[in-house]
């Protein structure tokens, strides 16, 4: 996207909303959610054909543990998703209540619930193709639908896309990748039906992967990180069964509702295709994700009790990706302040989940620097994430929550989990209603103080 396609022929709208969401994910349907419970006309435009995101559509279950001193450190609306989540009867609870486990589609309709309930609007397979300026003021988004292509304009704009397409779009400076410009691998993860859990589970137990009950399994192979099942790895490598780079990350669990079946975070995409944000890439993933898919459904077949009638269940229906563009924000998170635990004035979000990169160079590296020395390794620690992270430099209208919210690459790979993206998510929607309401769209003159109340009112921590 350039800032140069307003001269693309689309059509713009009568209507005009006081804030649009740019995609509805992780971040960006809890967004849409608040900005309509604070009063505002919401639009939330997704690309695919339910909210959720990744939480959904890339199939990526759990919710990873954001904990300190044993307390959840997301709350709010997070908190909301998971209760509903509890009252269904496809189940959001594993046995062992645990509820950050939950089932992808029953998210779906929690989310297009709470959404409704809120009388926010909601336009599925809509792509957001490119913001309309005047100066530093968004005023629409150019979206490309089966109405072609049209205008929808607004006072504020949250750019949910986890990408960032709307900042960069608008000129924000972003980021990517490491240093040397690597991004985290993609996954494409998937589920495997039809499985024996009880025979699995036996066969695990005797093999040295202890399982609690068959009712809930979860086991997993890394080359050289001494699991039970590299052995059996080695083999199926040898027979051509797997590829050796199968055995970079191998993880998975069952799906709490979802009875025999079991969900698979991996397999990882081939190295050199690692940029989510490169439609090449991104399309040339979902084949290799498939193909990896192939193999890992014909090792399980073979090599695992239980799983010999077992077939692909899921294929998410998005790849799944850790990390693309970064916005260049009033403020950049980086790892000192992570451990560190810095605290901010504006809070929006408390954080106590490690660096965790799934680098492309095989492995995951969970947060080591200064092992058990800075103060984060306190098991009552944490950090906190500024208001200033999602405010994209340049742009007076726009919000930039989730995994694309300014931060180094080693900060990104410890706020992007899920509960951190609903609680920016969540200040970033009331920030936008406020914006839209009493501030005539300016983002940056929304009263932190304030916002942090109306959080904590909504049962959040900050
Ligand atoms: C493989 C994998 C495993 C992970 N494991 C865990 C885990 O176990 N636990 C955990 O808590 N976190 C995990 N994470 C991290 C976490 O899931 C993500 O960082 C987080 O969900 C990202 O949220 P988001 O709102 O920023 O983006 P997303 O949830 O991806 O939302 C972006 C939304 O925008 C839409 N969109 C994008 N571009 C456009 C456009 N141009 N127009 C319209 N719509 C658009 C997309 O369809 C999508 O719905 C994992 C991530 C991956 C990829």
């Amino acid at each position: 996207m350039s800032p140069a396609s307003h001269t693309l022929p689309y059509r713009t709208l009568e209507c005009e909303w006081d804030v649009i969401v740019a995609g509805g994910g992780t971040a960006g349907a809890v967004a849409g959610i608040a900005a309509a419970r604070t009063g505002a006309r919401v639009l939330v435009i997704e690309a695919q054909g339910s909210l959720g995101g990744t939480g959904t559509n890339a199939w990526v279950t759990p919710l990873m543990r954001n904990v300190s001193g044993g307390e959840n450190l997301n709350r709010g609306l997070t908190e909301e998703i998971k209760a509903r989540m509890r009252e269904r009867s496809d189940g959001a609870i594993d046995p062992g209540g645990n509820d950050n486990w939950f089932n992808p589609e029953g998210l779906k309709f929690v989310l297009d619930d709470l959404l409704h309930e809120a009388s926010g609007e909601i336009l599925f397979h809509t792509q957001v193709v490119a913001p309309l300026l005047q100066a530093d003021q968004i005023t629409a988004l150019v979206v490309h639908n089966k109405g072609g292509l049209q205008a929808l304009r607004a006072r504020v704009f949250i750019d949910a896309t986890g990408d960032a397409d709307v900042a960069a779009g608008a000129g924000v400076p972003c980021h990517g990748g490491d240093e040397h410009g690597l991004h985290q691998a993609m996954s494409l993860r998937f589920t495997l039906a039809g499985v024996d859990t009880v025979r699995l589970c036996d066969f695990l137990n005797a093999s040295g992967q202890h399982q609690a009950s068959a009712d809930f399994l979860h086991f997993w192979m890394v080359w050289d990180r001494r699991s039970s099942l590299e052995p059996l790895f080695r083999r199926a490598v040898e027979q051509g069964v797997l590829l050796e780079r199968d055995g970079d990350y191998f993880q998975a669990f069952s799906v709490p509702g979802r009875p025999r079946e079991l969900s698979f975070n991996c397999p990882r995409i081939r190295p050199d295709l690692h940029d989510g944000a490169d439609p090449w890439q991104l399309s040339a993933a979902q084949v290799d994700g498939r193909q990896a898919i192939m193999r890992l459904t014909a090792f399980c077949r073979t090599f695992l009790p239980g799983c010999e009638e077992a077939f692909v269940g899921v294929v998410a229906p998005m790849v799944g990706v850790r990390e693309t563009r970064r916005i260049q924000g009033d403020y950049t998170l980086s790892v000192a302040d992570i451990l560190d635990c810095t605290k901010f004035e504006d809070s929006i979000c408390r954080n106590h989940y490690p660096v965790d990169i799934h680098s492309v160079k095989g492995g995951a590296k969970l947060l080591h620097e200064r092992d058990g020395e800075a103060p984060y390794f306190a098991p009552d620690a944490w950090h906190e994430i500024p208001y200033r992270c999602i405010l994209p430099q340049g742009v007076q209208n726009l919000l930039v929550p989730g995994r694309a919210a300014s931060s180094t690459f080693e900060a990104q790979s410890s706020i992007r989990v899920q509960q951190n993206c609903h609680s920016m998510g969540e200040a970033a929607g009331i920030a936008a209603a406020w914006a839209a309401r009493r501030h005539d769209g300016q983002v940056r003159d929304v009263n932190v103080r304030a916002l942090q109340d109306e959080l904590r009112q909504r049962g959040g921590l900050v």
